[in-house]
């Protein structure tokens, strides 16, 4: 990736703002960079930023600046989680109605789920166990 990357644009960003770049610095004769304990350093017109390296730990290594957790993204579950079961020789489909199909096995028993949107924010779930058919709807709540 180092060897694709541009060297005047920032590869990524770190959780706490900062740019990440190539592992050579940005300027005409690429010089060698010197960097803090972090892999980071300031420069030029440059704010604080993290190099890549060649060397462990590849990338910086640790966090010059805070992090405001409350900035990462956050994901609203639609429903309660189940208990987790074993699994094997699963396939996903979709059928022609616009079902996700999920066949697997579960204790040598064929068990079938389906989903598919059914408005904006809401999704149909069917579990088909045992010729048992039991359907559930659930929606994204505001957050
Ligand atoms: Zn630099």
């Amino acid at each position: 990736m180092t060897q694709l990357a541009q060297y005047d644009v920032p590869m990524g960003f770190s959780l706490d703002g900062h740019s990440i770049y190539n592992i050579i610095e940005n300027d005409s004769n690429h010089a060698k960079v010197e960097t803090d304990l972090c892999q980071g350093h300031i420069h030029d017109d440059y704010l604080y930023h993290y190099h890549f390296s060649k060397n462990y730990p590849y990338t910086f290594g640790c966090h010059k600046s805070k992090i405001d957790y409350s900035l990462q993204p956050r994901t609203t579950p639609i429903r309660q989680s189940g208990t987790p079961i074993k699994v094997n020789e699963k396939t996903y489909s979709k059928s022609k109605a616009g079902w996700i199909v999920l066949d697997y096995f579960s204790n040598g028993k064929k068990t079938v789920l389906k989903y598919r949107g059914s408005s904006t924010n809401c999704y149909d779930f069917q579990y088909i166990n045992n010729k048992n058919i039991q359907s559930e709807n659930y929606c994204l709540k505001n957050k």
